[in-house]
């Protein structure tokens, strides 16, 4: 009997810090990395009687995800109490919503490995505060630090429309680039600034009703997220396949063991009696305020990376490179800027350099380009020098590697390590005649068929003018008098 074939169905739920400086209903700072415990207050700690207010810049920052999300701003939305016991949870309850989110029916725009692209849906974004932290491994106590408890977070809920771990991971990534874009969180997975949890469950090729789902917690990292969907859509088609039923349940990643086990099974899952919370009036975001904050939005990765390729005619790939981030994508546009002459060759010379030297030296040296010691007027400027065929590329990548000790100006290390390049017609003119002179055995063999001289009669120029003769020049001249000679 053929097996029968599965399809993958996967949604996530993804919480993103917001970089506010302030909790979300508190004046704490939100500084990481502090003494534990000593940005806190009665509203964090969650005193009896204390009142929480709500961090408009949190509104301001979920709306602008909203926005980006393609996502209605809910004029009224409402706040909840999310009931559950747990040690870093110190009022029993997180301010979270669940009625009446701030935004709903959305969507985020893929662009996949083919090149094509593929709409998922944003069910909900909406704002909650974070929990404190449980340290275990100081103490033989666990231990618990409060200074996140009330940082303010969004949590954007998916449609279940991710088919595959992978789109899974463009999904993550391209949620990475919104927030970063916007500024609105670091976006960071090791450090827990993004987390994601992970619904998956598969049904037979052809059937519309999706199957039993689990949840899929514990990723700190976007390969982590591909390789927990990976291993929980095999484990439940093998599943399925050898007659068994998926459970629904809460499975952690074990990323020693490369696998998803069970963390509790819907029998023990949290009850969690939500019930709205009495100390807040409800969130009210009108028309015109929603419209400053569309008014202030910049330009994100995707429309940047389409602009990137009609204005500077760059191949879809160098595109998608340098708008990773925009601190890359406003480098490169800042260096096409100082261009002595917008031609779209050099446009792609200044990406060629970007991608291939500067990103090089990122990487080594582990830097954002924001550190990066050579402005980008610099890299125009050598691209400059390069295009007027001034200096060769070996040239430029010399003068590229003094740049990034010395930090002058191309110009100026250029002339410091004589690289300029002769390009004056004379002067070739005078060079190439020499050397036909002074190597008449070579161009006599030449002329009889021994074509490899003509390599040896370059490289002849080459040294005569001590390596300052522009080749291209030289070797124009000499393959004209050759055949000259010929006859
Ligand atoms: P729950 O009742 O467990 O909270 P929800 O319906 O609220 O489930 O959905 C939570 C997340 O799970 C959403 O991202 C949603 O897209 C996803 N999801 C829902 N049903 C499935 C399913 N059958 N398979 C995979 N993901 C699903
Ligand atoms: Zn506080
Ligand atoms: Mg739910």
């Amino acid at each position: 009997m053929a097996e029968i074939a599965y399809e993958p169905v996967i949604g996530l739920e993804v919480h993103a810090q917001l970089k506010t400086k302030t909790k979300i209903f508190c004046g704490c700072s939100t500084t990481y990395g502090s003494v534990p415990n000593t940005q806190v207050c009665p509203v964090c700690l969650g005193h009896p009687g204390a009142l929480p207010v709500l961090n408009k810049e949190a509104v301001r920052f979920a709306v602008k995800m909203g926005i980006a999300t393609h996502s209605s701003i809910r004029e009224l939305s409402t706040f909840s109490r999310k009931n559950y016991f747990y040690p870093d949870l110190p009022k029993g309850y997180q301010i979270s919503q669940f009625e009446d989110p701030l935004c709903y029916n959305g969507h985020i725009e893929l662009e996949l490995e083919d090149q094509s692209t593929k709409k998922i849906g944003i069910t909900r974004i909406h704002i909650e505060e974070d929990a404190g932290k449980s340290i275990h491994d100081i103490d033989i106590d666990t231990l618990v630090d409060l200074n996140r408890s009330g940082v303010a977070l969004i949590e954007i809920v998916s449609e279940p429309d991710i088919r595959s771990a992978r789109e899974a991971w463009h999904y993550l990534q391209q949620i990475k680039q919104i927030v970063t874009y916007l500024g609105i969180c670091d976006g960071n997975m090791e450090e827990g600034s993004l987390r994601c949890d992970a619904n998956v469950s598969v049904r037979p090729v052809g059937q519309e009703q999706f199957g039993t789902k689990t949840e899929v917690k514990n990723m700190n990292s976007f390969r982590n997220v591909e390789k927990a969907i990976e291993f929980e859509i095999n484990r439940q088609i093998e599943l399925l396949q050898s007659g068994g039923e998926v459970a629904h349940e809460t499975r952690m990643w074990d990323g020693n063991k490369q696998i998803t086990r069970v963390m509790r099974s819907k029998e023990m899952a949290h009850d969690y009696s939500y019930f709205p919370e009495p100390d807040l009036p409800p969130l009210r975001c009108t028309e015109e305020w929603v419209d400053t904050v569309r008014k202030s939005m910049p330009e994100l990765g995707l429309d940047k990376k389409r602009r990137f390729i009609s204005e500077y005619k760059l191949p879809d790939y160098d595109a998608g490179v340098l708008t990773q981030d925009k601190a890359t994508a406003d480098y490169y546009e800042q260096a096409c800027n100082a261009l002595k002459e917008q031609t779209h060759d050099r446009y792609k010379l200044v990406s060629n350099w970007i991608m291939t030297e500067v990103m090089r030296v990122l990487s080594e040296k582990k830097i954002s380009v924001e550190e990066f010691a050579i402005p980008a007027e610099h890299i125009a400027e050598v691209v400059d020098l390069y295009a007027a065929e001034s200096i060769s590329s070996a040239g430029a990548k010399e003068a590229f590697a003094d740049m990034l000790e010395s930090n002058e100006a191309p110009q100026l290390v250029v002339n410091r390590l004589g690289l300029l390049q002769v390009s004056d017609e004379s002067f070739i003119e005078e060079l190439v005649d020499a050397v036909l002179s002074e190597n008449q055995d070579a161009v006599a063999k030449f002329l009889d068929g021994k074509d490899k001289l003509f390599g040896f009669l370059v490289g002849q120029a080459m040294k005569q003018s001590q390596g300052k003769g522009n080749p291209k020049k030289i070797t124009a001249l000499l393959r004209s008098r050759l055949e000259a000679l010929k006859g």
